[in-house]
């Protein structure tokens, strides 16, 4: 006899009854509106101390919102065909913007999604961590495996197509009768929280993309627009003049509160203020920097548009490099880092992260003297390019710095310079006490210190007038106010990721090439500017002429004499 009855049919042979296409829907719906969207819970919940009803009523119509707008959203997106993966993908999306929100207090808006974008490996190194293995584990790979193995009912296309839309079509009605209902409350709230529309998932990353797609699409289709054309090298005076060397050093992620020159309570800059009672080196106390992320600030740094301006354009214009090149100029570019941003597409360049020098570069990446180490021999490279061609009006060097880039910050420091310890060596910046952060960073900081003075001696070496100016790209937050890292949008950024650090060093035989006023330069020093000025500002030092400088915006317009 065989067991008949269902109780003792094995285990195996129970048939799973398919999901209603819809009900699965709602699931995924569900899942990404409360587990996937928990920072932003985490937010709305810490908005106000005092949990009335009325918050708790707040929270319901906004969770209803939510719910509805996903709903709409995966009614509209999600088909058979691609059901399975578009739904990991979502889950995906949702857990990794949900870790970087929770762990570096990020958002995601268009430019965050533009840095993520341009990552290398390297970055990615350096954010890798066992809290974002447990993460990728709990939010994509336990629920996308139970979500592919889902058996769901085949239902005719038309009535799939049909049932679908009647979904979206109620949760749109559901959403817009509770954003009525709660309109006051919500209008309020989002415009006091500005960041908190940059953190619903996966809106924010689907906005970022299309406001990525549209600009880049804009820029391609144009093609690379010429400024400057009248730019000539016009020195105030011809007589004993030797082509000047001028240093740009692009600095990272240095903000100004850590620098010693500053004003910080440690002395995070000892060598730069030995130069400064030279009387040949000046710190800018009031310097705000045009963007919080790389990805923004450097390319707009060598813009001649500003930072309002350069925000809305997209057309492809060139630089500060190409104009000082077609006054005559030779242009270096030296990057130790994620690469120059199309600035040196025209003008020779050479990265220097990955070259082998067993002092230099130990780990498989170089600190930023690598870039001293290669500069003479690249300056002897250009002089035997240039062959019997005119000698240049001067030489223009610019150095992209690794500087502090975090949030590995303990990994920009050679051994024996790390003054400040114990570092904190993780990368998850959370696990660290503020103090062992503040020290990495700060070890950070004076090793620029060491480079920069290490720049300005070799210069001083060099039978030429020089010149080095350094300035930050932006800042970086340490944890105050729970944020971390850097590329907060502008408009909420606090100053921690906004006020940069900017040193001028000048030679004495440059500065009577250039009849340098000490009064007008002591004056400078403390005045507000920003990285608009730097494009007007290098023009001056570098003696060229064009009609596109801006007098208001050079820093230096009452300090050199100008060409008749
Ligand atoms: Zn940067």
């Amino acid at each position: 006899m065989t067991p008949t009855s269902p109780d003792l049919a094995p285990a195996d042979a129970i048939v799973r009854r398919p999901w209603q296409p819809l009900s699965l829907l709602l699931v995924l719906a569900l899942w990404l509106s409360t587990l996937g969207n928990l920072p932003l819970w985490r937010a709305m919940w810490a908005l106000t101390d005092h949990h009335s009803l009325r918050t708790w009523l707040g929270l319901v119509g906004f969770a209803l919102i939510v719910l509805s707008a996903i709903t709409v959203l995966l009614s509209l997106l999600v088909w058979p065909r691609w059901r399975k993966p578009a739904g990991v993908l979502l889950l995906m999306v949702a857990a990794a913007n949900s870790y970087f929100m929770i762990t570096y207090g990020v958002v995601i808006d268009p430019t965050m999604m533009a840095n993520t974008l341009q990552t290398d490996v390297r970055e990615v190194r350096d954010l890798l961590s066992w809290s974002m293995v447990a993460v990728l584990a709990l939010g994509v790979v336990l629920p996308g495996w139970w979500w592919w193995r889902q058996p769901v009912q085949k239902l005719p296309a038309r009535r799939l197509v049909g049932r679908q839309m009647g979904l979206a079509a109620l949760a749109a009605l559901v959403l817009l009768v509770v954003v009525w209902a709660s309109f006051q409350d919500l209008a309020s709230t989002m415009r006091n929280q500005k960041s908190m529309r940059y953190m619903l998932n996966p809106f924010n990353t689907l906005y970022a993309s299309a406001r990525l797609v549209i600009g880049q699409t804009a820029q391609v289709r144009q093609p690379l627009q010429p400024i400057g054309q009248d730019a000539v090298f016009a020195p105030a005076t011809l007589a004993g003049h030797k082509p000047p060397l001028i240093v740009l050093v692009v600095g990272e992620t240095a903000r100004a509160a850590n620098f010693g020159l500053a004003g910080y309570a440690r002395d995070t800059t000892p060598q730069l203020r030995q130069l400064q009672s030279s009387g040949e080196l000046a710190y800018f106390a009031n310097v705000s920097s045009c963007g919080t992320s790389t990805q923004v600030s450097v390319p707009c740094m060598f813009s001649h548009l500003g930072r309002e301006a350069y925000g809305k354009n997209d057309i492809p214009y060139e630089n500060l490099l190409d104009v000082l090149q077609r006054a005559g100029m030779q242009v270096l570019w030296l990057d130790n880092q994620s690469g120059c941003k199309g600035l040196c597409d025209r003008v020779p360049n050479t990265n220097t992260l990955a070259l082998k020098d067993p002092a230099l570069c130990p780990d498989g990446e170089c600190f930023d003297e690598i870039m001293l180490r290669v500069l003479p021999e690249r300056l002897a490279q250009l002089e035997k390019d240039r062959g019997a061609g005119p000698a240049p009006a001067g030489t223009v060097v610019v150095m992209h710095q690794m500087g502090n880039h975090g949030p590995a910050y303990y990994n920009r420091t050679p051994n024996n310079m790390k003054v400040y310890q114990p570092e904190c060596r993780s990368n998850v910046l959370q696990d660290c006490p503020a103090q062992e952060i503040l020290n990495a960073y700060d070890n950070a900081v004076r090793y620029t210190d060491h480079f920069l003075a290490q720049t300005v001696r070799w210069l001083k070496s060099q039978p030429r007038p020089a010149v080095m100016l350094y300035v930050s790209d932006h800042g970086e937050s340490l944890g105050e106010k729970g944020l971390y890292l850097h590329g907060m949008p502008y408009m909420m950024a606090p100053k921690e990721q906004t006020h940069v650090p900017m040193v001028l060093w000048l030679s004495k035989p440059l500065q009577s090439q250039l009849k340098w006023d000490a009064h007008c330069w002591k004056k400078q020093v403390s005045a507000p500017m920003s990285h608009d000025h730097l494009f007007h500002s290098v023009l001056t030092l570098a003696q060229v002429k064009t009609r596109l400088q801006q007098s208001e915006l050079d820093v230096f317009a009452g300090c050199a004499a100008r060409s008749p």
